[in-house]
C-alpha cells in the first residue's frame, strides 16, 4: 500500500478545473484521487485502500495490475506501437483467430471501446440485410456515440433525441416487474412475442436486426428466462432479422462463460464486446460477426474504419488477457463464487425489508431495493435518488467499498480474481447499509 500523496487535494483540484467528467453535472463531480492498485483493491491519494466491488465499470476482470497483461503490454510497446488498420500484425491474427474460437463466429472487426463497436455492429448489419430499422430495449445501454446513444433505451439517450432514424424499441424480460403484469412461471413469453407485433407494425422487410444487452447489465441485471432467447432467435430466424448480441459488459467471463448468451444455447448473428475484452488495460471493442456476414464484405465495400483500428498494444493487452482467464480457470472459479455469492443474496433477501429482488449470473449480480416489499415500491425513483438510496452509498463509500448504485439498484460485480475473504468483507459492509436502511423504512 502506498504512502498518502504528498499533494492529493491540489490533484484533484487541478483535475476538476481542467478537464470535463463524463454523466456528471461538473460541480457535483467528486472524484476519488487514484494512485495504484493491486488484485481487488485500490488505493487513493490519502494513503487509503478501497475494496473495488463493481471492478471500477465492470470492466477490470483480472484486477488490478495483473502482471502477465502488464508484461504483454510493455512487450508489445518495445516490439510494435503502432500500426495503421490496414496492416497485417502477428497479434490481430492471434486475437481473430482466438475471438473465432470462443464466439464460435467468424471474423472481428476492431474498435476502441463497446460504443464504436455498437455503432460499426448496426451499420454492418444494415449493410448485409439492406434494411434500416433496428430494435433495441428500453431497459438497455449502448454507449454513448451519436448512434449507440439513440440505441439505448433507457433515459440516458434523451439528451440526443431525436438522434439517429430508425431505432424501433421493443420491451424487456424484467420478470420481477413484468411491462405484460403476468408471472415468470404461467407466462406466455409475451416479452417475446410482443416483438413479433413490432416486426409486423414496422414491416419485417425493414428491419436488420434486433440488438440485446446478452445479460442487461446497468438497467438492474434483467436475467432472462431460459426459454427466452430460444424464442427470441426462432422468431428472428422466420423473418431473417440479425440478432446483434451487447456482451460489452456481460461477456468474457463476468457470467462464467465467453458469452451471457452461451448459457441459453443460442448463437447470435454478430457479437460486440470490448470491457472485459482487455479487463480495462488498453481501450479495445470488437464487432464478431458470422461466417456468413464476414463473406458478404469478401465482395462488398465494408463502409467504414477507425485511425486506431487494430491498435497492437490493446490487442496485445486482449490476448494476454483472455490467456489469464484460462491459465487461472478464471471462468471455474467465477461460476463457484457466484454460487456462494448467490447464496448470500438470497439470504439477504430474506433478511431486509428493502430487499425486494436479487438477480446473478456468476459474479453479474444486483440488489433491487424497495420500500415495501408487499408492493414492490422502488426505494427510489426510476431515473431518480432518494434519501434511502443516498444514505446505502454513502455509507458503503465511508467503509471505502467502490460500488456501482443507480436508481433503486445496487450492483455486486468484483474482479473475477476476487477472494472468498474479499467477498465477504464487502458483503458485510452491504448488509450494514441494508441495515441502515431497513431503519429508515421500518
Ligand atoms: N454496451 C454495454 C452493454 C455497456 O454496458 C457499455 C458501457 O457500459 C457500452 C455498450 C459502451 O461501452 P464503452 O463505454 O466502452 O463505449
Amino acid at each position: 500500500m502506498p504512502d498518502a500523496h504528498p499533494d492529493s487535494q491540489q490533484v484533484i483540484q487541478d483535475n476538476r478545473d481542467h478537464t470535463l467528467f463524463s454523466w456528471s453535472v461538473q460541480q457535483a463531480a467528486n472524484p476519488i484521487h487514484m494512485t495504484g492498485g493491486k488484485g481487488s483493491h485500490f488505493y487513493d491519494g490519502d494513503g487509503g485502500t478501497w475494496l473495488d466491488f463493481s471492478s471500477q465499470l465492470i470492466n477490470l476482470n483480472v484486477g488490478h495490475q495483473h502482471p502477465a497483461v502488464l508484461d504483454a503490454i510493455k512487450a508489445q510497446v518495445d516490439t510494435l506501437c503502432f500500426a495503421g488498420p490496414s496492416f497485417a500484425t502477428d497479434v490481430r491474427a492471434t486475437l481473430g483467430k482466438k475471438l473465432r474460437e470462443v464466439t464460435g463466429l467468424g471474423k472481428s472487426f476492431f474498435t476502441l471501446g463497446g460504443s464504436e463497436a455498437n455503432e460499426n455492429a448496426m451499420k454492418m448489419a444494415r449493410l448485409y440485410t439492406g434494411r434500416d430499422k433496428i430494435i433495441t430495449r428500453y431497459r438497455s445501454y449502448h454507449g454513448a456515440t451519436m448512434g449507440s446513444m439513440t440505441a439505448s433505451g433507457d433515459p440516458r439517450r434523451w439528451p440526443v433525441e431525436p438522434g439517429v432514424p430508425g431505432i424501433v424499441r421493443a420491451f424487456d424480460p424484467y420478470c420481477y416487474r413484468c411491462p405484460f403484469g403476468q408471472n415468470v412461471e404461467s407466462c406466455k413469453r409475451e416479452c417475446v412475442s410482443h416483438i413479433e407485433e413490432i416486426i409486423q407494425m414496422e414491416g419485417p422487410q425493414n428491419i436488420a436486426a434486433i440488438m440485446v444487452e446478452g445479460i442487461t447489465g446497468s438497467n438492474g441485471l434483467l436475467v432472462p428466462p431460459d426459454d427466452y432467447y430460444p424464442k427470441l432467435r426462432a422468431l428472428c430466424d422466420k423473418y431473417g432479422i440479425l440478432i446483434i448480441d451487447d456482451e460489452v459488459m456481460s461477456g468474457f467471463g463476468r457470467t462464467g462463460k465467453w458469452l451471457a448468451t452461451q448459457h441459453y444455447g443460442i448463437k447470435p448473428d454478430i457479437v460486440t464486446c470490448a470491457k472485459g475484452l482487455t479487463s480495462g488495460y488498453m481501450p479495445l471493442g470488437a464487432v464478431v460477426v458470422s461466417d456468413a456476414i464476414a463473406e458478404y464484405f469478401e465482395t462488398h465495400f465494408l463502409a467504414g474504419g477507425l485511425t486506431y483500428s487494430g491498435h497492437p498494444v490493446s490487442l496485445a493487452a486482449a490476448v494476454a488477457n483472455l490467456k489469464v482467464y484460462e491459465d487461472e480457470n478464471l471462468f471455474g472459479r467465477t461460476r463457484e463464487m457466484g454460487a456462494y455469492l448467490a447464496l448470500r443474496l438470497e439470504a439477504m433477501k430474506a433478511k431486509y425489508a428493502c430487499v425486494g429482488d436479487v438477480r446473478y449470473k456468476g459474479l453479474f449480480s444486483v440488489i433491487e431495493l424497495v420500500k415495501d416489499k408487499a408492493t414492490r415500491e422502488p426505494l427510489a425513483p426510476f431515473n431518480g435518488t432518494s434519501p434511502e438510496m443516498g444514505k446505502l452509498a454513502g455509507h458503503i463509500k465511508s467503509r471505502h467499498v467502490y460500488a456501482y448504485s443507480r436508481f433503486n439498484f445496487l450492483w455486486v460485480c468484483p474482479p473475477l480474481i476476487i477472494t472468498k475473504e474479499e467477498l465477504d468483507a464487502g458483503l458485510a459492509v452491504y448488509e450494514e447499509a441494508l441495515a441502515l436502511v431497513d431503519q429508515m423504512i421500518a
